[in-house]
């Protein structure tokens, strides 16, 4: 089963079920290739897996390990290289009951690039890789600079992504020779102020658009504060400096000196921003304000047009299932959310309703935002208040404007 540009919602859906895949052994494997990996030495290390594997004791775990080796090599031929993600693979016996062997093999080409080349056996797949990518994107900027060099990046998630790495011509201030030392730092200070004003610019182009949740500017010594307090920079993206942190290096060493750094303010901006949206809530809801929770009502507000936040747990699994009657065609939107699929009768004819399509109830929720226009947050289980609404409201709530 290949599958390429899979949509998300898909995606999940496979996720969920490759999920739920339990080995009788160790007996499922699962393999990450990067985009620039050499597809034929995933073919070798497999080989040698498949001599190995032949040594496993329990006849049925063997023989069900070697298929899947066997069905993996066979569908890696029709790769000369990765594709532009690299791929996932999933292969190994889907079947339940003991002592029958059903071996499904998934080639996922997955949604963001594969960051890890890995070959696991185990008794579940290994879906971290590919849950991570699932995971909402807070996106940050980052500016090192000093006076010879800057560079500017992006934090999308736990992705670095460097948008350009720029050297200075800046002479530096102790030079030797004849000229005016007045006259020289004269031109020092117009270079280093036009140097300032370059990166200034870039920096408002790539940091003013409001997917930037935050600007962290790094450096060694006091020329980004000089950078920060002169007037480089707009007040759009001054307003988004969360952190200023030193380092030695201004490339993209700087960067990863930047993130090491600053791991601690970005949690504590996520856990802040949490509690602070939460405690609104609660206040709003004990006093009869402007919000409101639980799934019907948060749907209601939502189709409504009065929902100005969504809020939703992360910890929601519940699924949004469209059941169809085969007899009469009849269809009705049920919320599962357990592990089973209710039996239901079909309102107009009593026949029993099959499930046509599924999506998950916080996608479902979030798309509806999307056409009112409110904004969607998803609300960890991390900290108290987080805990207090998945518990205590469910983990669908919506913050009004107007009720
Ligand atoms: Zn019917």
């Amino acid at each position: 089963m290949m599958m390429t540009g899979l949509k998300d919602y898909e995606f999940k859906k496979m996720l969920r079920f490759l999920s739920s895949v339990r080995g009788q052994g160790t007996e499922l494997i699962t393999i990450y290739i990067p985009p620039d990996y050499n597809i034929a030495e995933v073919s070798n290390k497999l080989r040698g897996e498949y001599s190995q594997a032949e040594n496993i004791k329990s006849k049925q775990t063997r023989k069900n390990v070697l298929g899947a080796i066997e069905r993996i090599l066979q569908a890696l031929k029709q790769w000369k290289k990765p594709p532009k993600n690299g791929l996932a693979i999933f292969c190994g016996n889907v079947s339940d009951q003991p002592g029958v062997s059903n071996i499904k093999l998934f080639v996922l080409e997955p949604p963001k690039p594969v960051q890890i080349q890995l070959y696991r056996c185990d008794s579940s797949f290994f879906l971290e890789p590919l849950t991570d990518m699932l995971e909402p994107e807070v996106v940050y900027g980052i500016v090192t600079i000093d006076r010879r060099e800057a560079t500017l990046a992006f934090l999308k998630g736990k992705r670095v992504e460097i948008i350009k790495n720029l050297q200075s011509n800046v002479p530096g201030k102790h030079r030797a020779g004849g000229q005016s030392s007045v006259r020289f730092e004269r031109l020092i200070e117009i270079a280093a102020h036009e140097w300032f004003k370059k990166i200034g610019d870039m920096a408002n182009q790539y940091f003013s658009p409001q997917e930037v949740k935050g600007v962290i500017v790094g450096g060694p010594g006091p020329t980004k504060n000089y950078f920060i307090n002169g007037d480089y920079i707009n007040n759009v993206v001054k307003d988004k400096i969360v952190g200023v942190v030193d380092t030695s290096y201004t490339d993209e060493f700087g960067i990863r000196e930047v993130l090491e750094k600053s791991g601690e303010i970005m949690k504590e901006l996520g856990v802040v921003k949490e509690r602070k949206l939460i405690s609104e809530f609660i206040k709003r809801i004990s006093t009869d304000g402007l919000a409101t929770y639980g799934e019907g009502e948060v749907r209601q507000a939502l189709m409504e047009g009065k929902a100005e936040t969504l809020l939703i747990s992360e910890k929601l699994t519940w699924l949004r299932v469209t059941m169809k009657c085969p007899q009469c065609g009849y269809k009705e939107k049920i919320t599962v959310k357990g592990e089973n699929l209710p039996t239901k009768l079909c309102p107009k004819c009593n026949t029993p309703m099959q499930p046509v399509e599924e999506e998950d109830v916080i996608e479902e929720l979030a798309k509806l935002a999307e056409t009112s226009g409110a904004k969607v947050e998803v609300i960890s289980t991390d900290t108290p208040e987080g805990k207090q609404f998945y518990e205590g409201f469910g983990g669908i709530g919506a913050l009004l404007r107007y009720k």
